[in-house]
């Protein structure tokens, strides 16, 4: 059964320094996401703390914010077939050195902190976060 889903990507300010911008955005078209939206923003630390609310007990959160907030981001919805799941693949794990190989953490990420890219974890996450950066 069809089951198409759009997602929120973001690369993060350690990738949109680097350049790699157009390098990411052509691995999500090599595997068959559509981009749907996309735009260059730089965010306040308050908007990044609104965003990253689900980790505001967690002892890494004011760094979260702080390095969201560090320089300009690319927010994209990416649409394909189960789009959640199968952009968390291609992202790779959270730390950089326990990504999957050919992943784009594994490829890009610097650090568990400067991982280069974000994708919602769930429909749920992912509704909420489109339409954080894409109200209308
Ligand atoms: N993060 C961090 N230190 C940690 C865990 C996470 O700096 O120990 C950052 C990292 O940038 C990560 C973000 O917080 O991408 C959100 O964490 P989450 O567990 O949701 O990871 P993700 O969904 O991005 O893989
Ligand atoms: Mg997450």
């Amino acid at each position: 059964m069809s089951n198409l889903e759009q997602t929120l990507s973001i690369i993060k300010p350690d990738a949109v320094e680097r350049n790699l911008e157009n390098e990411i955005k052509n691995i999500f078209l090599e595997n068959k996401f559509k981009i749907i939206k996309d735009k260059k923003i730089h965010i306040t630390k308050a908007e990044a703390e609104e965003f990253y609310k689900v980790h505001q007990t967690k002892p890494f959160y004011n760094d979260l914010c702080s390095y969201l907030s560090s320089g300009p981001i690319v927010v994209m919805i990416l649409e394909k077939e189960d789009a959640i799941l199968g952009n968390r693949k291609i992202m790779g794990a959270t730390d950089p050195k326990k990504a999957d190989e050919g992943t784009i953490r594994k490829k890009f990420g610097i650090s568990i902190d400067k991982n280069s890219v974000h994708g919602s974890d769930s429909i749920e996450n992912a509704k909420i976060e489109i339409n954080f950066f894409f109200k209308d």
